[in-house]
């Protein structure tokens, strides 16, 4: 078998591992780890350097979703004890996204839940995305669900750069996952999203029965889709969801994970999601090497660790926020300015997605939106 190295060398020639290789990242013995990392931070600094993008979540509409997707405090089947409420205000969108400017943030998240926005949603959503453009100069990525003709449309008339939609898994483990609707639905939605000239992130869960070739279909389906931004979440299991008692990874099979997503998504902003926190725990700083972006503060339901340690961690690794194409020292530990974290509630359990209390709801950051 080639090295680590030459995979990284591949990768950065633009080619495929084999599955064979592929397999072989996310079996790698343990003792391999620095060795894997160190080849998979080859790939990430020929694209990033060592620069680290930061995306704030904001949960836009929590619960009441008709869906039953088995990992989602907010889906049909799930009794985790969340907040539900329509969609928010204007004036709540805008202070979010103020929250996530004080943060540091170069990318405002707006999810909602449900299996697919309203006309009148998207109209909302897009009428807000113009005034954060004008008021803060975010970049805007919006969860909506799977949309309808003509909905990508308005949304990128109104300002809005990235629709997430997230794979979640493989096709061939789909439906252990969801059964109210399919992977092909999925797809379509994306692909209407980039018919409309939008920007797609596109990502997965991880740790949800999967095998090996199901994360590897996953990671080619994105390269297929060309998808900007790969957003990967580790299962933060929620009491209530119907994935209550799984508890399947590991901080090093994670850090695989992430590796092999590199050698595959070369030059994708490959983002460390939902559930980082309680599964990586301690090994968080050497996800870097392989990821570039990070979520700061909160998920959608759960709370993630305060941004202020996100941004030491940042500054231990030696590495830089950017905020549009600009460094960063917001939330730095030299006493720079702390990010908004007021109303932030760091009680509930649940994947990553945590969210500035206007919710609480789904087990994966940005795992939403069907
Ligand atoms: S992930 Fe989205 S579509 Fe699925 S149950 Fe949760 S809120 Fe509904």
């Amino acid at each position: 078998m080639r090295t680590y190295e030459s995979f990284a060398d591949a990768a950065l020639a633009g080619e495929l591992l084999s599955r064979e290789e592929a397999k072989a990242v996310l079996t790698a013995p343990d003792a391999d780890l620095l060795a894997l990392m160190h080849a998979a931070f080859k790939v990430r600094r020929a694209s990033f350097g060592t620069t680290v993008q930061l995306y704030y979540l904001k949960n836009a509409k929590s619960g009441l979703c008709p869906e039953d997707c088995r990992y989602c405090s907010q889906g049909r089947d799930s009794s985790a004890a969340i907040d539900k409420y329509p969609m928010l205000s204007a004036d709540r969108l805008l202070a979010g996204a103020a929250d996530a400017a004080a943060a540091g943030a170069k990318t405002y998240c707006i999810v909602a839940s449900g299996r697919g926005p309203s006309n009148r949603e998207v109209q909302h959503v897009a009428d807000v995305a113009a005034r954060i453009k004008q008021e803060h100069g975010l970049h805007i990525c919006a969860c909506l669900g799977l949309l309808k003709e003509g909905q990508a449309e308005v949304l990128k008339a109104g300002g809005v750069d990235r629709i997430n939609h997230n794979l979640n898994t493989g096709r061939g483990n789909h439906d252990e996952v969801v059964t109210t609707h399919t992977y092909d639905d999925r797809l379509a939605t994306l692909k209407k999203a980039r018919q409309a000239g939008l920007e797609l992130c596109s990502g997965l869960i991880v740790g949800m029965g999967e095998s090996s070739d199901d994360l590897i279909d996953a990671a080619l389906e994105l390269r297929e889709l060309r998808a900007e931004s790969v957003p990967i979440n580790f299962l933060h299991a929620i009491d209530g969801t119907m994935f209550e008692k799984r508890r399947e990874l590991d901080p090093r099979y994670c850090l695989k994970v992430l590796a092999l997503y590199r050698f595959l998504l070369p030059t994708a902003e490959l983002r460390v999601a939902g559930g980082r926190e309680v599964n990586l725990r301690s090994l968080q700083p050497l996800a870097l090497y392989a990821a570039n972006s990070l979520f700061v503060s909160d998920y959608l339901t759960t709370a993630g660790q305060p941004a202020s340690e996100d941004h030491r961690m940042i500054e231990d690794l030696g590495f830089e926020v950017v905020l549009s194409g600009v460094e960063s020292d917001v939330g730095r530990s030299d006493g720079a300015a702390e990010p908004a974290e007021a109303n932030v509630s760091r009680s509930d359990q649940e994947t990553g997605a945590v969210g500035v209390r206007e919710s609480a709801g789904a087990a994966v950051a940005a795992a939403c939106g069907a």
